[in-house]
């Protein structure tokens, strides 16, 4: 059997998360914020789970690959601040001509609403430029939301304030 690239390279490409069932439909992503779950590698962990206020997020055995109901999901990005991972993301395509993605946090400094940030992709290169339009912190986790170009809602999953 042909090992995932993932487990090679340690960074998931979007072409795997979406034959693992790890993608909203298009359709949903339109509608608002909704959670993905990057998070294939069945670790013991269902911190999520209980996190999450929607009772959302499913699995039947801590070492599941954790699955979102994308209906339940309001895109409250509490799983982004609790997953210990870092694994978990929400991506919003409800507005026409851009995206808006929310991601986990934990280097200084700490984004500010307004600011123009570098735009990391899965494997930490920088894709373009973004500016913050929200930033909260829970559980010592910050998270920032984004706006992005649209053609890059799936690839940019971190950024870098150069200041
Ligand atoms: S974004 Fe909020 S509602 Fe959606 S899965 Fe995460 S914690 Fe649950
Ligand atoms: S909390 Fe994060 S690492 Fe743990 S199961 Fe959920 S997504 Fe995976």
């Amino acid at each position: 059997m042909e090992i995932p690239s993932f487990r090679r390279t340690g960074v998931i490409s979007v072409e795997e998360l979406r034959s693992l069932g790890l993608l909203p439909p298009e359709e949903r992503l339109r509608k608002g914020p909704v959670a993905i779950l990057e998070c294939p590698e069945q670790i013991p962990c269902n911190i999520c789970v209980d996190a999450c206020p929607s009772g959302a997020i499913r699995m039947d055995k801590i070492t599941d690959i954790p699955r979102v109901d994308w209906d339940k999901c309001v895109g409250c990005g509490t799983c982004v601040a609790m997953c210990p991972g870092l694994a978990a993301f929400v991506v919003d395509l409800s507005k026409p001509n851009r995206a808006y993605v929310t991601v986990p946090h934990e280097f200084l400094p700490v984004p500010r609403e307004g600011e123009e940030v570098w735009l990391l992709s899965r494997d930490g290169r920088r894709v373009g430029r973004g500016r913050v339009v929200k930033v909260w912190e829970r559980n010592r986790t910050w998270v920032v939301t984004v706006e992005v170009p649209r053609e890059l809602a799936m690839e940019v999953r971190a950024v870098w304030v150069e200041r």
